[in-house]
């Protein structure tokens, strides 16, 4: 028999599936709602300005040079990554009890919390509790690393909004000290996120039962155009004294998607222990990845640290995430028109990249099948994907399937 024979199948991921199917779709009026990457009005990729400008900065620097960056990353990120998440009057910096560390991406920043935590967690059968539904990855991620994970109630399925008694109530009802996934804003699948007294309702459930929070911030600035706001729930964290993890991605905010750029803070109780908790971090990522990627880094530290360019880059994730807002109010106003049977302020209510749209997996596969319409399964869209030249067909299509 072969070596691999009992090796079973894994199931498929549904989001590679569906690009596999859009791309092999060729027909014209063809709408791919699935990737969740930002797309220009004519359904484009965007490199953002001040990411072009930066890599002719690099190009033009005769001391560029591709050597390994650092166990730790490119430093000039990882600082600037600190403030931009914690603020720059953030007491823990001025503490030094934060440790930051370069990671592949928010994908990596993931998976290496996932390990450290499943080593170090206390109690030591601690499980992980992710939102029901939340980004697909996640399951995979802490339960690759060795976790038990658990749901937390998320979604009210029947408004599409928070079900925040639910949530509260998930986590009061917990054991003690068990380890709670944030999504820091723009909740992936579902674009709804916590009100500012929603989460503070949340730290005093999580701060009630010794829970560890873990954020994954894969959208800052990508939700509201304001970095500061996007932070809102992990700076009220840090101010309530939490110990907590952030992973930051830098994949959405500047387009870097496929340079896997991307960090992992950990805000320690206090200095003493940040000694112990990097070099467990270091050598975590030295055993997975051994130094991190260098070129998306040295672009983003270039943007963070120039305050002009840093100043374009806030213009530039305001016109991302404005014209997303006008696409949500775009799609519900054409869906209001038509009469299309059901409620749609839940798309306009909704933020970041993606909304959830309530359509049911019936549906999502006729507009796949008769109307070249990708989205997935769950009957999320990818919002990004819209844009003035397919918005009326999008919208009329789903009225034919909602009839
Ligand atoms: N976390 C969440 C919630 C996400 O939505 C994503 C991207 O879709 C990521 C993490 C990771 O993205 P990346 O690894 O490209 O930074």
């Amino acid at each position: 028999a072969a070596y691999f024979s009992d090796v079973p199948q894994a199931p498929p991921d549904g989001i590679l599936k569906l690009s596999v199917l859009s791309r092999a779709d060729s027909d014209p009026a063809k709408v791919d709602l699935g990737v969740g990457a930002y797309r220009d009005d004519h359904g484009k990729p965007w490199v953002l300005p001040v990411v072009r400008e930066a890599e002719a900065r690099l190009a033009a620097d005769p001391a560029f040079n591709h050597e390994y960056l650092g166990v730790g990353g490119l430093p000039a990120l990882t600082d600037a990554a600190q403030l931009l998440i914690l603020g720059s009057d953030s007491p823990a910096i001025a503490q030094r009890r934060v440790y930051t560390i370069q990671t592949i991406s928010g994908t990596g920043a993931n998976m290496v919390a996932a390990v450290f935590l499943n080593q170090f967690k206390r109690p030591a059968d601690a499980a992980v509790y992710i939102s029901k539904p939340t980004w697909g990855n996640h399951r995979s991620i802490f339960e690759t690393a060795g976790h038990v994970v658990r749901e937390y109630r998320y979604c009210n399925y029947d408004t599409l909004g928070l079900d925040i008694e639910g949530m509260l109530a998930d986590l009061r009802n917990a054991p003690n000290g068990q380890i709670v996934v944030l999504h820091a804003c723009a909740h992936n699948p579902t674009g709804i996120d916590p009100t500012e007294s929603q989460w503070q309702q949340i730290a005093d459930v999580m701060a009630e039962r010794g829970h560890f929070p873990f954020f994954d911030c894969a959208y800052q600035g990508f939700a509201t155009g304001d970095v500061d706001r996007d932070a809102y729930a992990i700076r009220l964290f840090v101010e309530r004294g939490f110990e907590l993890l952030v992973a930051e991605s830098f994949a959405k905010n500047m387009g870097l998607y496929g340079e896997r750029t991307g960090c992992l803070h950990a805000v320690c109780k206090s200095a003493d222990v940040v000694p112990q908790v990097s070099s467990q971090l270091n050598r975590l990522s030295r055993a997975t990845i051994s130094t991190a990627s260098a070129y998306g880094a040295k672009i983003a530290a270039t943007v963070l640290q120039d305050p002009a360019l840093y100043q374009q880059w806030l213009v530039s994730m305001l016109e991302m995430s404005r014209r997303i807002k006008t696409m949500r109010d775009a799609l519900r106003d054409r869906l209001v028109a038509l009469g299309t049977p059901g409620s749609w302020d839940h798309v306009s209510n909704q933020i970041g990249m993606f909304s959830f749209t309530g359509l049911s997996r019936t549906q999502v596969a006729a507009l796949r099948d008769q109307y070249h319409l990708y989205m997935t399964d769950d009957g999320r869209i990818s919002v990004a994907g819209l844009n003035s030249h397919n918005i009326d067909y999008v919208a009329k299509s789903i009225d034919d399937v909602v009839r």
